[in-house]
């Protein structure tokens, strides 16, 4: 399961982020929700996946940086 937290990282690290219309967001969440995150992302779908399937490839090269700087 992917936590709120790790979504954001991703969307920094996505090349594919794009943000949805503001106005869909504003519509469906509060103000403090308008950062970068895969949840906030035109290819995250209604069922909580991305469209594209990146999340794991993204998360898997954050976890390989980690691993090169510990
Ligand atoms: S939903 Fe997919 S394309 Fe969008 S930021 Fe997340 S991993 Fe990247």
């Amino acid at each position: 399961m992917v936590s709120r937290e790790q979504f954001r990282k991703i969307a920094l690290y996505c090349d594919e982020y794009s943000c949805k219309d503001r106005d869909e967001l504003d519509l469906k969440s509060s103000k403090d929700e308008h950062y970068e995150s895969c949840l906030n992302c035109i290819h995250y779908n209604e069922k909580g996946l991305c469209d594209l399937d990146l999340v794991d490839k993204v998360l898997s090269s954050l976890s390989m940086e980690q691993d090169l700087k510990s």
